[in-house]
C-alpha cells in the first residue's frame, strides 16, 4: 500500500473538524488560503502526499529547500481555493504543528503563523475544539511510526527551533 492511500484514510478521519467549532475563516476572511498562492507561503506537502495533488490542475507543487531523509520536501501553492475534501494535511492541522521531543510530541501553534492567523495571535490555543486536538494528536501519533514520516517531522521541528530562534 503506498502511503497516499494513509493521507486519504486521514482526510476522511477528519471529516469536517476544524480548529474550532466554527469556520474560523470568517474571523480573518480565511486568510491562511488567502496568502497560500505562492511559492514563499505554500503548504509543505507530507511524505508521499504529493500523489494526490500532482495531477490537479488546481495545484502546483514545487521543491523547498527542506531537506530529510535524503529528499527534498515539496510545496502545494494553491489558488486560494479547494476541494476542502482534498485539502492537504498541512492545512487541515494548520495553525496548529507538533513539535518533536525525542520520541514524544505536543502541539503548538506554528509560529510561522503569527502573522497570518488570529487564533496565533491571540494565543487561544485553549480555545481549539478538543476534537481537532485529539484527532491531529492521533494522526501525529500514526505519521511517527513510518521511518519516512518520522524524519520529515524532525526535520520540520528544526524548522521551527530555526525560526523561533532567529524571529523576535
Ligand atoms: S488564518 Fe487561522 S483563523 Fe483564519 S482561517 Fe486560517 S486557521 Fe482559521
Ligand atoms: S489548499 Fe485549500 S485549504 Fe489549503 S491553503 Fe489552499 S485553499 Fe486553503
Amino acid at each position: 500500500m503506498h502511503i497516499s492511500e494513509i493521507y486519504k484514510s486521514i482526510y476522511k478521519y477528519y471529516g469536517d473538524t476544524t480548529p474550532l467549532l466554527f469556520d474560523c475563516g470568517k474571523l480573518c476572511n480565511g486568510a491562511c488560503c488567502e496568502s497560500s498562492d505562492d511559492e514563499e507561503t505554500g503548504m509543505y506537502l507530507f511524505p508521499g502526499e504529493e500523489k494526490l495533488f500532482k495531477d490537479n490542475p488546481d495545484f502546483k507543487i514545487v521543491s523547498s529547500e527542506f531537506e530529510y531523509a535524503g529528499k527534498v520536501a515539496d510545496i502545494l501553492i494553491c489558488k486560494g481555493y479547494c476541494d476542502r475534501n482534498l485539502r492537504p494535511l498541512s492545512c487541515r492541522i494548520f495553525p496548529v504543528i507538533p513539535y518533536i521531543e525525542k520520541d514524544n510530541f505536543k502541539l503548538i501553534f506554528d509560529p510561522r503563523a503569527k502573522s497570518v492567523c488570529p487564533l496565533v495571535e491571540l494565543d487561544g490555543f485553549s480555545q481549539l475544539d478538543k476534537e481537532f486536538i485529539r484527532k491531529t494528536e492521533n494522526v501525529i501519533r500514526l505519521l511517527m511510526k513510518f521511518k519516512e514520516t518520522r524524519l520529515f517531522l524532525d526535520g520540520l521541528t528544526d524548522i521551527l527551533d530555526d525560526f523561533l530562534r532567529f524571529s523576535i
